[in-house]
Protein backbone atom coordinates (compact mmCIF):
# COMPACT_ATOMS: atom_id res chain seq x y z
CA UNK A 1 0.00 0.00 0.00
CA UNK A 2 1.43 3.26 -0.73
CA UNK A 3 -1.18 5.21 0.28
CA UNK A 4 0.09 7.11 4.14
CA UNK A 5 -1.48 9.60 4.51
CA UNK A 6 -5.49 9.84 4.20
CA UNK A 7 -7.35 12.87 4.80
CA UNK A 8 -11.08 12.19 5.50
CA UNK A 9 -14.06 15.10 4.84
CA UNK A 10 -16.39 14.42 8.12
CA UNK A 11 -16.39 13.16 11.70
CA UNK A 12 -20.33 10.75 11.24
CA UNK A 13 -20.29 7.79 10.91
CA UNK A 14 -18.11 6.16 8.04
CA UNK A 15 -15.77 8.88 8.53
CA UNK A 16 -14.28 7.59 12.26
CA UNK A 17 -14.99 4.25 10.64
CA UNK A 18 -12.56 4.56 8.34
CA UNK A 19 -10.14 6.40 10.00
CA UNK A 20 -10.01 3.50 12.94
CA UNK A 21 -9.35 0.86 9.70
CA UNK A 22 -6.66 2.85 8.35
CA UNK A 23 -4.50 3.66 11.38
CA UNK A 24 -4.87 -0.54 12.17
CA UNK A 25 -3.42 -0.60 8.61
CA UNK A 26 -0.74 1.62 9.67
CA UNK A 27 -1.63 4.72 7.98
CA UNK A 28 -2.00 7.91 9.21
CA UNK A 29 -5.40 9.28 9.15
CA UNK A 30 -6.49 13.39 9.24
CA UNK A 31 -10.44 13.69 10.12
CA UNK A 32 -11.48 17.26 9.07
CA UNK A 33 -15.39 18.14 10.17
CA UNK A 34 -16.93 21.44 9.39
CA UNK A 35 -18.72 21.26 12.83
CA UNK A 36 -16.58 22.85 16.00
CA UNK A 37 -17.56 19.73 17.65
CA UNK A 38 -18.84 16.05 17.25
CA UNK A 39 -22.26 16.19 16.57
CA UNK A 40 -24.78 14.88 18.81
CA UNK A 41 -28.11 15.24 16.90
CA UNK A 42 -29.86 12.53 15.65
CA UNK A 43 -32.49 9.44 16.73
CA UNK A 44 -32.36 6.02 17.08
CA UNK A 45 -30.44 3.74 14.39
CA UNK A 46 -30.20 0.23 13.87
CA UNK A 47 -27.14 -1.58 13.87
CA UNK A 48 -27.13 -4.45 11.88
CA UNK A 49 -26.35 -6.11 8.55
CA UNK A 50 -22.87 -4.87 7.34
CA UNK A 51 -22.85 -2.53 9.84
CA UNK A 52 -22.82 -4.63 12.85
CA UNK A 53 -20.20 -7.00 11.25
CA UNK A 54 -17.80 -3.85 11.04
CA UNK A 55 -18.45 -2.97 14.60
CA UNK A 56 -17.63 -6.48 15.56
CA UNK A 57 -14.53 -6.67 13.65
CA UNK A 58 -13.72 -3.23 15.40
CA UNK A 59 -14.28 -5.19 19.36
CA UNK A 60 -17.06 -2.22 19.51
CA UNK A 61 -20.15 -4.16 19.93
CA UNK A 62 -20.12 -4.73 23.73
CA UNK A 63 -19.63 -0.80 23.67
CA UNK A 64 -22.51 -0.54 21.38
CA UNK A 65 -24.46 -2.92 23.37
CA UNK A 66 -23.97 -0.64 26.23
CA UNK A 67 -25.44 2.43 25.04
CA UNK A 68 -28.56 0.09 23.48
CA UNK A 69 -31.80 1.83 23.93
CA UNK A 70 -33.03 -1.46 24.91
CA UNK A 71 -36.35 -0.97 23.11
CA UNK A 72 -38.50 -4.54 23.01
CA UNK A 73 -40.37 -3.54 19.95
CA UNK A 74 -43.13 -1.64 18.19
CA UNK A 75 -46.82 -1.23 18.47
CA UNK A 76 -48.62 0.19 15.89
CA UNK A 77 -51.63 2.03 18.00
CA UNK A 78 -54.56 3.58 17.21
CA UNK A 79 -56.54 6.65 19.07
CA UNK A 80 -56.75 5.68 22.43
CA UNK A 81 -53.76 3.19 22.61
CA UNK A 82 -55.16 -0.23 21.73
CA UNK A 83 -51.89 -2.04 20.17
CA UNK A 84 -53.55 -3.11 16.30
CA UNK A 85 -50.20 -4.61 15.35
CA UNK A 86 -46.98 -5.63 17.77
CA UNK A 87 -43.42 -6.85 16.18
CA UNK A 88 -41.10 -7.55 18.79
CA UNK A 89 -37.49 -6.61 18.47
CA UNK A 90 -36.92 -10.25 17.19
CA UNK A 91 -39.58 -10.18 14.37
CA UNK A 92 -38.80 -12.06 11.18
CA UNK A 93 -35.89 -13.09 11.92
CA UNK A 94 -34.21 -9.82 13.51
CA UNK A 95 -35.00 -8.01 10.02
CA UNK A 96 -38.27 -6.43 11.31
CA UNK A 97 -38.54 -2.39 11.97
CA UNK A 98 -36.80 -2.91 15.75
CA UNK A 99 -33.69 -4.53 15.57
CA UNK A 100 -31.91 -6.47 18.98
CA UNK A 101 -29.32 -3.33 18.57
CA UNK A 102 -30.64 -0.13 18.59
CA UNK A 103 -28.88 2.95 19.86
CA UNK A 104 -29.09 6.87 19.66
CA UNK A 105 -26.71 8.23 16.34
CA UNK A 106 -24.95 10.24 18.92
CA UNK A 107 -23.55 7.14 20.92
CA UNK A 108 -22.95 5.23 18.10
CA UNK A 109 -20.82 8.49 16.40
CA UNK A 110 -18.99 8.80 19.65
CA UNK A 111 -17.79 5.42 20.34
CA UNK A 112 -16.34 5.25 16.57
CA UNK A 113 -14.62 8.77 17.12
CA UNK A 114 -13.20 7.83 20.18
CA UNK A 115 -11.82 3.85 18.77
CA UNK A 116 -10.71 6.12 15.80
CA UNK A 117 -8.65 8.91 18.08
CA UNK A 118 -5.35 7.44 19.19
CA UNK A 119 -4.81 6.99 15.71
CA UNK A 120 -6.31 9.89 14.37
CA UNK A 121 -6.02 13.77 13.93
CA UNK A 122 -9.05 15.62 14.31
CA UNK A 123 -9.69 19.06 12.84
CA UNK A 124 -12.80 20.50 14.03
CA UNK A 125 -14.23 23.39 12.45
CA UNK A 126 -12.79 23.33 9.59
CA UNK A 127 -13.58 21.90 5.78
CA UNK A 128 -12.07 21.77 2.33
CA UNK A 129 -12.10 24.40 -0.10
CA UNK A 130 -10.18 23.10 -2.78
CA UNK A 131 -8.65 20.50 -4.11
CA UNK A 132 -5.69 19.34 -6.80
CA UNK A 133 -4.44 16.39 -7.36
CA UNK A 134 -1.43 16.52 -8.84
CA UNK A 135 -1.05 12.13 -9.59
CA UNK A 136 1.38 11.98 -6.93
CA UNK A 137 -0.07 14.29 -3.99
CA UNK A 138 -3.35 15.38 -3.51
CA UNK A 139 -2.93 19.23 -2.53
CA UNK A 140 -5.53 20.59 0.07
CA UNK A 141 -6.73 24.37 1.08
CA UNK A 142 -8.54 24.54 3.94
CA UNK A 143 -11.41 27.23 5.17
CA UNK A 144 -9.25 27.94 8.51
CA UNK A 145 -6.07 25.93 8.87
CA UNK A 146 -3.15 26.03 6.75
CA UNK A 147 -2.77 24.16 3.20
CA UNK A 148 -1.78 20.98 3.32
CA UNK A 149 -0.79 17.75 1.05
CA UNK A 150 -2.31 14.37 1.08
CA UNK A 151 -1.33 10.75 -0.33
CA UNK A 152 -5.47 10.15 -0.47
CA UNK A 153 -8.69 12.28 0.11
CA UNK A 154 -11.96 10.36 1.07
CA UNK A 155 -15.53 12.43 0.66
CA UNK A 156 -17.51 11.02 4.26
CA UNK A 157 -19.26 14.28 4.81
CA UNK A 158 -22.67 12.41 4.25
CA UNK A 159 -25.26 12.94 1.86
CA UNK A 160 -24.93 15.92 0.65
CA UNK A 161 -21.11 16.43 0.87
CA UNK A 162 -19.62 19.12 -0.61
CA UNK A 163 -16.13 17.76 -0.74
CA UNK A 164 -17.74 15.38 -3.73
CA UNK A 165 -18.78 18.52 -5.09
CA UNK A 166 -15.02 19.93 -5.33
CA UNK A 167 -14.42 16.69 -7.20
CA UNK A 168 -16.84 15.88 -9.09
CA UNK A 169 -18.94 18.99 -10.05
CA UNK A 170 -22.82 19.44 -8.48
CA UNK A 171 -23.34 15.72 -7.80
CA UNK A 172 -26.43 16.14 -4.71
CA UNK A 173 -29.02 14.07 -6.68
CA UNK A 174 -31.49 13.66 -3.60
CA UNK A 175 -35.28 13.05 -4.64
CA UNK A 176 -37.56 14.12 -2.25
CA UNK A 177 -40.46 11.58 -1.29
CA UNK A 178 -42.63 13.63 -0.20
CA UNK A 179 -42.57 12.70 3.47
CA UNK A 180 -41.34 15.47 5.83
CA UNK A 181 -40.64 14.29 9.80
CA UNK A 182 -39.91 16.35 12.65
CA UNK A 183 -37.79 14.34 15.99
CA UNK A 184 -37.36 15.69 18.99
CA UNK A 185 -36.99 14.62 22.63
CA UNK A 186 -39.67 15.30 25.15
CA UNK A 187 -39.82 14.18 28.89
CA UNK A 188 -40.84 10.55 29.72
CA UNK A 189 -44.17 8.90 31.18
CA UNK A 190 -44.15 5.82 33.14
CA UNK A 191 -46.66 4.44 30.63
CA UNK A 192 -44.14 5.18 27.37
CA UNK A 193 -42.94 1.81 28.48
CA UNK A 194 -40.57 0.02 26.68
CA UNK A 195 -41.72 -0.66 23.25
CA UNK A 196 -41.69 2.01 20.96
CA UNK A 197 -45.20 3.23 19.60
CA UNK A 198 -46.75 4.27 16.20
CA UNK A 199 -49.98 6.21 15.68
CA UNK A 200 -51.03 6.10 11.97
CA UNK A 201 -54.07 9.14 12.13
CA UNK A 202 -55.52 10.36 8.77
CA UNK A 203 -54.47 12.78 6.13
CA UNK A 204 -50.76 10.72 6.01
CA UNK A 205 -49.79 11.78 9.50
CA UNK A 206 -47.82 9.83 11.70
CA UNK A 207 -46.79 10.73 15.13
CA UNK A 208 -44.14 7.93 17.02
CA UNK A 209 -42.80 7.75 20.83
CA UNK A 210 -39.62 5.75 21.29
CA UNK A 211 -37.58 4.84 24.83
CA UNK A 212 -34.06 5.89 24.78
CA UNK A 213 -31.28 5.11 27.00
CA UNK A 214 -31.21 8.85 28.78
CA UNK A 215 -34.29 8.21 30.84
CA UNK A 216 -36.21 10.46 27.97
CA UNK A 217 -38.75 9.92 24.81
CA UNK A 218 -37.54 10.64 21.44
CA UNK A 219 -40.90 12.04 19.62
CA UNK A 220 -41.50 12.66 15.90
CA UNK A 221 -44.14 13.42 13.88
CA UNK A 222 -44.08 13.09 10.29
CA UNK A 223 -46.48 14.19 7.03
CA UNK A 224 -46.83 13.32 3.27
CA UNK A 225 -46.86 16.77 1.42
CA UNK A 226 -45.40 18.19 -1.70
CA UNK A 227 -42.12 19.16 -1.53
CA UNK A 228 -42.23 23.00 -0.65
CA UNK A 229 -38.92 23.49 1.52
CA UNK A 230 -40.74 23.22 5.03
CA UNK A 231 -36.82 22.06 6.36
CA UNK A 232 -35.97 25.32 5.94
CA UNK A 233 -38.38 27.30 7.48
CA UNK A 234 -36.92 28.86 11.04
CA UNK A 235 -38.04 26.64 13.96
CA UNK A 236 -40.81 28.61 15.34
CA UNK A 237 -42.46 28.54 12.17
CA UNK A 238 -41.64 24.67 11.96
CA UNK A 239 -43.60 24.44 15.05
CA UNK A 240 -46.10 26.71 13.84
CA UNK A 241 -46.91 24.55 11.08
CA UNK A 242 -46.59 21.76 12.80
CA UNK A 243 -49.38 22.65 15.35
CA UNK A 244 -51.43 23.28 12.77
CA UNK A 245 -51.28 20.19 10.71
CA UNK A 246 -51.79 17.86 13.77
CA UNK A 247 -54.55 20.20 15.28
CA UNK A 248 -57.16 17.03 16.18
CA UNK A 249 -55.19 14.32 15.81
CA UNK A 250 -55.65 11.94 18.88
CA UNK A 251 -53.80 9.43 20.76
CA UNK A 252 -50.68 11.17 22.51
CA UNK A 253 -50.40 13.73 19.63
CA UNK A 254 -51.46 17.03 22.29
CA UNK A 255 -48.90 15.96 24.68
CA UNK A 256 -45.61 15.81 21.89
CA UNK A 257 -47.40 19.16 20.77
CA UNK A 258 -47.21 20.60 24.33
CA UNK A 259 -43.31 18.97 24.76
CA UNK A 260 -42.13 20.27 21.63
CA UNK A 261 -42.34 24.16 22.71
CA UNK A 262 -40.13 23.42 25.53
CA UNK A 263 -38.13 20.26 24.43
CA UNK A 264 -33.84 20.64 24.78
CA UNK A 265 -33.33 19.83 20.92
CA UNK A 266 -36.25 21.68 19.32
CA UNK A 267 -34.57 25.28 18.86
CA UNK A 268 -32.50 23.65 16.85
CA UNK A 269 -34.29 20.76 14.96
CA UNK A 270 -34.98 20.21 11.04
CA UNK A 271 -37.77 18.78 9.12
CA UNK A 272 -36.21 16.47 6.68
CA UNK A 273 -33.95 14.43 6.38
CA UNK A 274 -33.12 14.18 10.35
CA UNK A 275 -33.86 16.45 13.52
CA UNK A 276 -30.70 18.02 14.07
C1 LIG B 1 -26.52 15.11 13.09
C2 LIG B 1 -27.03 13.91 12.32
C3 LIG B 1 -28.15 13.20 12.80
C4 LIG B 1 -28.63 12.08 12.13
N1 LIG B 1 -29.68 11.40 12.62
C5 LIG B 1 -30.08 10.25 12.04
C6 LIG B 1 -31.15 9.47 12.59
O1 LIG B 1 -31.73 9.83 13.59
N2 LIG B 1 -31.52 8.33 11.97
C7 LIG B 1 -30.88 7.89 10.84
O2 LIG B 1 -31.22 6.84 10.33
N3 LIG B 1 -29.86 8.62 10.29
C8 LIG B 1 -29.46 9.78 10.86
N4 LIG B 1 -28.46 10.53 10.31
C9 LIG B 1 -27.85 10.08 9.06
C10 LIG B 1 -26.92 8.94 9.28
O3 LIG B 1 -26.10 9.17 10.40
C11 LIG B 1 -26.09 8.88 8.03
O4 LIG B 1 -26.87 8.89 6.90
C12 LIG B 1 -25.35 7.60 8.01
O5 LIG B 1 -24.87 7.33 9.25
C13 LIG B 1 -24.20 7.74 7.04
O6 LIG B 1 -23.09 8.20 7.76
P1 LIG B 1 -22.02 9.13 7.10
O7 LIG B 1 -20.83 9.07 7.98
O8 LIG B 1 -21.87 8.79 5.66
O9 LIG B 1 -22.65 10.59 7.13
P2 LIG B 1 -23.14 11.46 8.34
O10 LIG B 1 -23.47 10.64 9.52
O11 LIG B 1 -24.19 12.34 7.76
O12 LIG B 1 -21.85 12.34 8.71
C14 LIG B 1 -21.31 13.30 7.84
C15 LIG B 1 -20.42 14.23 8.67
O13 LIG B 1 -19.76 15.11 7.78
C16 LIG B 1 -19.83 16.44 8.30
N5 LIG B 1 -19.71 17.35 7.17
C17 LIG B 1 -20.66 17.77 6.32
N6 LIG B 1 -20.13 18.53 5.38
C18 LIG B 1 -18.80 18.61 5.62
C19 LIG B 1 -17.71 19.23 4.97
N7 LIG B 1 -17.87 19.94 3.85
N8 LIG B 1 -16.48 19.06 5.49
C20 LIG B 1 -16.29 18.34 6.63
N9 LIG B 1 -17.30 17.71 7.28
C21 LIG B 1 -18.52 17.85 6.78
C22 LIG B 1 -21.16 16.48 9.00
O14 LIG B 1 -21.20 17.53 9.94
C23 LIG B 1 -21.21 15.11 9.65
O15 LIG B 1 -20.59 15.11 10.89
C24 LIG B 1 -27.98 11.68 10.93
C25 LIG B 1 -26.88 12.39 10.43
C26 LIG B 1 -26.40 13.50 11.11
C27 LIG B 1 -25.21 14.26 10.58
Amino acid sequence: MTHRNVLIAGAGVAGPTLAYWLGRHGMQATVVERTPVLREGGQTVDLRGAGRVVARKMGLEHTLQAYATREEGIRFVNAVNRTEAAFGSGAFGGRGPIADLEILRADLSRVLYEAAHPHTEYLFGDEITHLSDTGKRVDVAFRNGPDRAFDLVVAADGARSRTRDLVFGDTTDLRPVGLTTAYFTISRRPSDGAWARWHNATQGRTATLRPDNRGTTRASLAYISPPRGDERLAPDAQKQLLRRLFAGVGWEVPRILTAMDTADDADTFTLPPYGF
